[in-house]
């Protein structure tokens, strides 16, 4: 266990230790590669209007395939880009590959949705980033209103003012900001009337307790009902069951996202559920 290594410089040696060190390290090293040597893939995940069953937007969510560790997960893999700074180069192809595709799928004839991109902490301080984002709408020749940017109360925590004056920035581009994983952070609902932002997105912590938790169920409605005081649309996520979108439905959620509807799926495979969902006919609110 904790080998002493003489006088008052000992280190703590533990196999597990040393094992997660080096995978972190061995990603780290690979996630440098991954952009170039196309490892990196979006998936998009459909998000659907309660009160019409309309398919009203996705959201893009990055999958890397390792080609010896096979696919690691974004909960592994985010902490190392944000705090590598790979983040930079990495979140800037997601928003353009991902900005690419909504515009491509318009060219194609399919229903406009607003597409929905993660935006990390480390992204959005850097000063150029309204720009950036700018200039990806003008080169993709996308409207800004099909672009949605997903932060986190983290985002905010920081320096509230100088993350209002950000939002402002990129508000008056005219894309829309929601909030991810709303109520898992500590916002203060006082700046939340001061952001210019247009909705919340439910924490599918949330969502996942509504039917067992009598709390859960409370948080919810409670979200709701302040999202629509404040003229904001609210999101569910991870809505796994009928269970938990019927209960959505009577709370009043605007949007739903999750396994229930549909998985992140590669491009193509998104295509052809939307094909399918859309011959199918399905009452609202109701799928
Ligand atoms: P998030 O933005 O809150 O995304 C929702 C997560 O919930 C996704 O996990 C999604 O696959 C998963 N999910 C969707 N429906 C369900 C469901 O019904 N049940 C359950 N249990 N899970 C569901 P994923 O793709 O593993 O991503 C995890 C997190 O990694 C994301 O959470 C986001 O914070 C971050 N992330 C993913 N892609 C990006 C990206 O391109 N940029 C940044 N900055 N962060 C990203
Ligand atoms: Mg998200
Ligand atoms: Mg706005
Ligand atoms: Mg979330």
């Amino acid at each position: 266990r904790a080998k002493g290594a003489g006088g008052a410089n000992f280190q703590f040696y533990e196999p597990g230790m040393q094992l997660s060190a080096s995978r972190t390290l061995q990603l780290e090293n690979a996630l440098r590669w991954a952009l170039e040597r196309h490892e990196l893939e979006l998936h998009y995940q459909p998000q659907i209007e309660l009160s019409t069953g309309r398919v009203t937007g996705c959201e893009a969510l990055l999958r890397w395939t390792h080609p010896q560790l096979g696919s690691v997960a974004p909960s592994e893999f985010m902490p190392i880009a944000e705090a590598s700074g790979l983040i930079l180069p990495i979140g800037e192809w997601v928003l353009r590959t991902a900005v690419a595709q909504n515009k491509a799928w318009q060219q194609a004839g399919l229903a406009p949705v607003v597409m929905a991109v993660n935006v990390s902490a480390v992204q959005f301080r850097q000063t150029q980033f309204p720009a950036l984002v700018r200039l990806v709408l003008e080169e993709a020749g996308l409207e800004p209103g099909w672009l949605e940017l997903e932060l986190t109360e983290s985002v905010v925590s920081a320096d509230p003012e100088a993350a209002i004056r950000i939002m402002k920035q990129l508000d008056s581009l005219g894309l829309q900001l929601s909030v991810d994983d709303f109520g898992t952070g500590y916002s203060s609902l006082s700046y939340l009337k001061r952001f210019p932002i247009d909705k919340l997105k439910i924490d599918q912590s949330f969502v996942r307790d509504l039917g067992s938790d009598p709390d859960s169920a409370l948080i919810v409605s409670g979200v709701i009902a302040m999202a629509r005081a404040l003229g904001l649309r609210t999101t569910a996520e991870g809505v796994e069951t009928a269970e938990q979108a019927a209960m959505l439905a009577h709370e009043g959620s605007d949007e739903v996202q999750g396994y229930w509807y549909a998985r992140p799926m590669p491009a193509e495979q998104y295509e052809r559920w939307l094909q399918d969902y859309l011959a199918t006919t399905r009452a609202p609110g109701i799928v």
